[in-house]
């Protein structure tokens, strides 16, 4: 228990809400007990209807939300709920079992990481999510903004709460920005975030602030004349539209990496338990079975399946990865001794050189491993 003193000392540090602050406040709240959007995970109420916050549902729709759509998750969390209707079942899900039930969602890794904040909670906390942010910050996958997000929402404490949208609405309301990119300096920004949120309210506050962040003050093109908030804005009416710079990522034929991973994820999900894919139907499946192999495709997805293996996603089968090297060493001896070469490849780039080094490919690479969603 802290000390009187030190309670009062505190209480004549914190200032009072300045007119206007309170203004502020008052317009959040008004808008927000008019104007909610209605989202799943908000629904929850007891037959007396107030508002019952369940935690793991929060905890569901906080990693969804990390980098998928709110109208995504809408339409796949009650689905998701259905397979995991509790953290312990949650918890058991095998690396396949929940990136099936991923499906649609994208980032396969983060549903990984929430089977093992389900299986953390159970073994740590007796499947009871904690509501104290440093336990919450404790588990995996759960990082400051998710683990105050689920004080906030899922447990109705008192917490100030700050992602992306609402640094940017909270920029533009206190400074005169010139343009959508401007944000304020992160520390005045955290400053206010703990100061102006109405201490009681911390849940309908920062869900407010995000349906005015998606609804109206937008990244791009905030919606200033339609905006609740206009006549308390510092940038109200005044943003110019920043030029942006496309954020480079790997791309492998003109199409970025991440939706290469994605279809070799959803081809592995349509597999029975016990069935494997070969690396040769893999391959076929995603160049529609051109007669062009080529090393580079080769090599680039035994990287990308080799980074899919090492996050947990994907199972190779070892024992054919062994053979695969056995065979890959005795090719190279083969094709030292000439033996290729006496098939009839012995210039340099030659189509039958090229056909010999393609079956060799063939043996030693992706067509000799077998594949399936791990286990
Ligand atoms: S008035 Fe414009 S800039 Fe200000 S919060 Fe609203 S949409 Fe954003």
């Amino acid at each position: 228990m802290k000390p009187i003193a030190k309670i009062a000392q505190k209480k004549e540090t914190t200032p009072a809400p300045s007119a206007w602050e309170k203004k502020l406040q008052g317009l959040i709240l008004d808008w927000y007990g008019k104007h909610a959007r209605e989202f799943i995970w908000r629904e929850y109420a007891d037959s007396h209807n107030h508002f019952i916050p369940q935690p793991y549902l929060v905890l569901l729709s906080e990693v969804m939300l990390q980098q998928t759509q709110t109208s995504r998750i809408q339409e796949k969390l009650p689905e998701f709920y259905r397979t995991f209707p509790s953290i312990e079942r949650l918890s058991e899900a095998t690396n396949a079992e929940i990136i099936k039930a991923w499906e649609g969602l994208g980032y396969n890794s983060r549903a990984l990481r929430l089977r093992d904040c389900a299986k953390a909670v159970v073994e740590r906390f007796s499947g009871i999510i904690p509501s104290d942010y440093e336990e919450l910050l404790s588990l995996p996958g759960i990082g400051p903004y998710t683990a105050s997000a689920l004080v906030a929402f899922a447990f109705h404490k008192d917490i100030a709460v700050v992602d992306v949208n609402i640094r940017r609405v909270y920029s533009r309301i206190c400074s005169v920005l010139e343009t959508t990119a401007d944000t304020m300096p992160e520390a005045d920004c955290t400053a206010f975030a703990e100061r102006i949120y109405p201490k009681g309210k911390a849940s309908a506050w920062h869900q407010a602030i995000m349906d005015i962040g998606a609804l109206f003050c937008t990244a791009r093109a905030p919606k200033c004349p339609l905006c609740p908030l206009q006549s308390v804005c510092a940038s109200s009416h005044q943003l110019r539209e920043a030029v942006r710079i496309k954020k480079q990522e790997p791309t492998f034929e003109g199409k970025p990496n991440r939706i290469w991973r994605g279809r070799i994820v959803q081809i592995l999900r349509g597999l029975e338990a016990s069935e494997w894919y070969s690396g040769e139907q893999l391959y076929n499946q995603l160049f529609s079975a051109s007669l062009f192999s080529t090393t580079a495709r080769e090599q680039w997805l035994l990287e990308i399946l080799t980074t899919l293996e090492r996050e947990a996603i994907v199972e190779i089968n070892t024992d054919n990865r062994q053979r695969a090297s056995k065979t890959k060493k005795q090719d190279r001896a083969r094709v030292h001794s000439g033996e290729y070469a006496s098939q009839g490849a012995s210039s340099l780039n030659s189509p039958a050189q090229n056909t010999a080094q393609e079956s060799l490919q063939k043996e030693t690479s992706v067509y000799s491993l077998f594949l399936r969603l791990a286990s």
